[in-house]
């Protein structure tokens, strides 16, 4: 894709944007986009600088194979908070402060979107299935759950990506369980149990139900790891099996992977979180070259790996590590965005808001992301 070709996509996405939406929803045959949101907060040291790293394969393969941006920086805005559900909603709708309280009493930090995110922008511009259009999230996360669609006027639940999580899963394991009433008294009760305990979490986030897609990938995913949620892998490692399982049997052409055990070094030591980073390295290795080795994705995908937040690097404070101060280096973030038709090796050396995420990605896909107050980084193409 020339640059006469991105902006002539952007110019069709704008014209249409007034008219009714079916009427002008068209085959999807752009790029496939794979957003790694290279998550639960990471600092550029630990990440992107070139000696200090933890991410070995994201700094010295993939920033070589597309174009590497260091100085990303999340807007320093009031009431703007450094954090993990705000940072992948700006990456997902292209402004700040684009969320509410869904006012739950048994979570915290649970928002949902206020405006369109990129699935419901895609699933407007073109005919794609829900199950094309995926979010994979982590097991103890549920309120990451809202991030499929936005409570705004135009778009909204029938615009929604599918979901992939443990929590999901779950929800399918145990109603198929009790349907089937095969098993013994206490494995039904708990069940139950158990069922009713993913519901009341999350009443929102579970209705509607999954797709008839989505409910055979989870029927595969009983028969090969089983009822007992031992043998399937745990934390951000989960995410990367379920996320390539996902690129074989869904197909999606937009796919959000919300890795996040790096946060847990607000509960642990700095070990955890550089362990973290690596394994979230690991993960792309392996989405790689899932995508790498298919022909359907090979010369048809973009990656764009970026993360949610920074953290603090004030080795001096109390709690080191930590993201809510509204400190510099929370601000401070990056990203790397390769693949097809995007530039090679090069480092994109100035200062790049995280609101440029969404509608870049809108552009490289074709449609506009209209209510984006970020900008479309035009000269990453090549
Ligand atoms: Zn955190």
């Amino acid at each position: 894709m020339d640059r006469r070709t991105f902006n002539a996509g952007l110019g069709a996405a704008i014209s249409t944007g007034a008219m009714p939406k079916t009427l002008f929803a068209r085959e999807y045959n752009g790029p496939n986009v794979i957003l790694v949101r290279f998550g639960g907060g990471v600092r550029r040291l630990e990440t992107i600088d070139e000696t200090a790293t933890y991410a070995p394969y994201l700094r010295h393969v993939l920033a070589d194979r597309g174009v590497f941006i260091p100085d990303m920086t999340i807007a320093q805005i009031d009431g703007v908070n450094t954090s993990h559900a705000e940072g992948t909603l700006n990456l997902l709708t292209g402004r700040y402060l684009s969320y509410r309280d869904a006012g739950s009493k048994l979570l915290d930090d649970r928002l949902e979107p206020t405006e369109p995110t990129l699935f419901e922008y895609l699933r407007d511009a073109f005919d794609l299935p829900s199950h094309k259009a995926l979010l994979i999230n982590g097991e103890d996360r549920p309120q990451e759950e809202f991030f499929t669609y936005g409570v705004h006027d135009h778009y909204g639940i029938a615009y929604r990506s599918e979901m992939l999580s443990l929590h999901r899963f779950k929800l399918y394991k145990f109603a198929q369980i009790l349907a089937e009433g095969a098993a013994d008294e206490p494995t039904l009760v708990n069940a139950q149990e158990q069922f009713d305990a993913l519901m009341a979490s999350d009443p929102r986030a579970i209705t509607p139900d999954q797709s008839p897609e989505v409910t055979a990938f989870w029927q595969r995913w009983r028969a090969h790891f089983g009822d007992d949620g031992l043998k399937n892998p745990r934390g951000d490692r989960l995410l990367t099996a379920l996320a390539t399982r996902a690129l074989r049997e869904l197909r999606p052409r937009l796919m959000m992977v919300n890795y996040q055990d790096p946060d847990y070094v607000h509960w642990g030591n700095a070990s955890h979180y550089t362990r973290a980073i690596a394994v979230i390295d690991d993960g792309l290795q392996r989405l790689v070259e899932t995508v790498d080795a298919d022909p359907f994705y090979r010369d048809n995908t973009i990656f764009v790996i970026t993360p949610d937040c920074g953290r603090d690097e004030n080795p001096l404070m109390g709690v080191p590590f930590q993201h809510h101060f509204n400190s510099r280096a929370a601000h401070e973030t990056w990203a790397v965005i390769f693949g097809t038709g995007i530039e090679r090796g090069r480092t994109l050396d100035r200062r790049i808001d995280q609101s440029a995420i969404a509608p870049t990605i809108a552009a490289l896909m074709g449609f506009k992301a209209d209510r984006a107050e970020g900008d479309t980084l035009s000269e990453i193409i090549a």
